[in-house]
């Protein structure tokens, strides 16, 4: 019999043990609200991105079965064969007006948005400007365009700047910025940058993948809440997060989306969403427009949980958004924290290097609409028990 040529792949996973930084995946029974049961625990769930409570809205919910009706489970073809139906062309006119541009193209994902675009605007003359805790998929984009990548310290204006003056005017130039930071909770600078990107003659581009839903009018986004429409060449979005469904989409001028539609590889050569999918996101938009309580509930109830972990003395760093790292310090303490408030009934995942610094290991909280007052109070009281049991308040 041969050696397994896989068998490096066991010192990794050990070496990954011995940092405290191997895990397991959490199994979901049931659907995903805000008290839900994962490994047959019934916990208070912080570890979602179903901001608004739209998994499981009965609009949404119905808008998949009757799609999947009329029209089946699958498409059947990548969008550029034969797996256009008019439920896709329906979503990007509609994603078009709530975004206030030209025109939009659906991806299958936020990350194949991202990394498709990247991709297809630049190749190996060109430099994109990037802030240093921008979203995997946007620095996954970046290396399969072949551009050099310069990155900036995070939020540091300045600093894309001085790498702005340094370039030739006439190098192609994209400077990029996630809307709201995944693991920080904060907001890139965008009127700066949009300023910059002007200034410099950039292409600028911003991920609003947790802002949909969640900032400007009706959930439209950072661009919106800024006030920067019309400043952004690029925005992308995802339907998986606030939306409650799946999927990605990129939005801009209409000559650009029809580029994307050309040479996006991701559209171009990997199926398209069921028509199910595309329906219930349709139904999301609906449900945005028509029930603005949904995203009122959810400031009420980031204000109220960011002001307890706060009165507990926690290092809350500099978040603007419903998500609230809880910062710690060593992986293996994070890891400890999540273990033991997971036991007493709260899920707030444990996040170490090399999703973020190695000395800044943390709980990802978020909360959303549909958490009681009842479950953030118990979910305050434990993380505040466990906290102080680990010396971390
Ligand atoms: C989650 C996320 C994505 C990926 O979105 P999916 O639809 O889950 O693939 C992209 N960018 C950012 C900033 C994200 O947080």
């Amino acid at each position: 019999m041969r050696a397994d040529p896989l068998h490096y792949l066991s010192d990794e996973l050990e070496s990954l043990k011995q940092q405290g930084l191997y895990r397991q995946l959490r199994v979901l029974d049931g659907e995903q609200l805000p008290h839900a049961t994962f490994d047959r625990r019934s916990v208070v769930n912080l570890s979602s991105n179903n901001y608004l409570g739209l998994t499981t809205h009965p609009r949404l919910r119905q808008a998949a079965l009757e799609a999947t009706e009329r029209y089946g489970v699958g498409s059947g073809a990548v969008r550029t064969i034969a797996g256009t139906m008019e439920l896709h062309m329906e979503l990007e006119r509609r994603l078009a007006t709530f975004k206030n541009v030209e025109a939009v193209v659906v991806f299958q994902s936020g990350f194949t948005a991202n990394a498709g675009t990247v991709s297809a605007l630049l190749n190996k003359e060109d430099v994109i400007i990037s802030d240093a805790l921008n979203h995997a998929s946007i620095i996954d984009g970046c290396r399969l365009s072949r551009a050099a990548i310069k990155v900036f310290a995070h939020k540091d204006v300045d600093a894309a700047r001085k790498i702005l003056q340094d370039l030739p005017a006439a190098q192609r130039k994209l400077l990029i910025t996630d809307g709201v930071f995944s693991m920080e909770g904060d907001l890139g600078p965008l009127p700066a940058l949009c300023d910059l990107a002007e200034e410099f003659g950039a292409i600028m581009m911003v991920d609003d993948a947790h802002a949909s839903g969640v900032f400007g009018r009706q959930g439209r986004g950072t661009i919106d809440h800024f006030g920067c429409h019309g400043r952004v060449d690029v925005q992308v979005g995802t339907l998986s997060k606030a939306m409650g469904v799946l999927g990605g989409y990129v939005a801009g001028s209409r000559s650009f989306i029809d580029f994307l539609y050309h040479r996006a590889r991701p559209f171009l050569f990997s199926t398209s969403h069921p028509p199910g999918v595309a329906a219930a996101c349709l139904a999301a938009l609906d449900v945005l427009e028509s029930e603005p309580r949904w995203m009122e509930q959810l400031w009420e109830n980031t204000r109220f949980f960011k002001a307890g972990l706060a009165d507990l003395g926690f290092n809350t760093g500099r978040s603007e958004s419903p998500i609230t790292p809880v910062i710690v310090g060593e992986a293996e303490r994070a890891m400890e924290m999540s273990d033991r408030l997971f036991q007493r009934g709260v899920f707030a995942q444990g996040i170490g290097f090399p999703t973020v610094a190695r000395a800044e290991a943390r709980l990802r909280t978020i909360v959303t609409a549909t958490h009681s007052r009842e479950d953030l109070q118990f979910a305050l009281d434990t993380l505040g028990q466990v906290g102080r049991e680990l010396g971390v308040v």
